[in-house]
């Protein structure tokens, strides 16, 4: 069985992006930047777009930090938990930076 959970070269930033530690991570830690890859839940691999997913906003339910995101190619809206070692600090700056591109 091949682990989904591996290291990968973000497409945004170039990072190397090491695997977290309890969940399945799609997103970039540093610049919160995924592919495209799922069509209805995470990590289905279903859909073909492969678009870029920017960070558009992100709220706070039972304590935790839900992000959603956006594909820039077809428009899709995910939601997915932060990952414990992302970067939250820097997230309200890379949303403002993304949405010049998204919009
Ligand atoms: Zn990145
Ligand atoms: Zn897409």
């Amino acid at each position: 069985m091949k682990k989904i959970n591996e290291s990968f070269i973000c497409i945004n930033c170039w990072k190397e992006v090491s695997q977290a530690a309890r969940t399945c991570r799609n997103h970039c830690p540093y610049c919160f930047v995924s592919l495209h890859v799922d069509e209805k839940i995470p990590w289905d691999r279903k859909t073909t777009c492969g678009g870029k997913m920017y960070p558009t906003a992100y709220e706070i339910r039972n304590w935790q930090l839900k992000i959603c995101f956006q594909c820039k190619e077809c428009g899709k809206i995910h939601r997915n938990k932060r990952a414990d070692d992302d970067h939250v600090e820097k997230l309200d700056e890379y949303i403002k930076q993304y949405k010049e591109i998204l919009y």
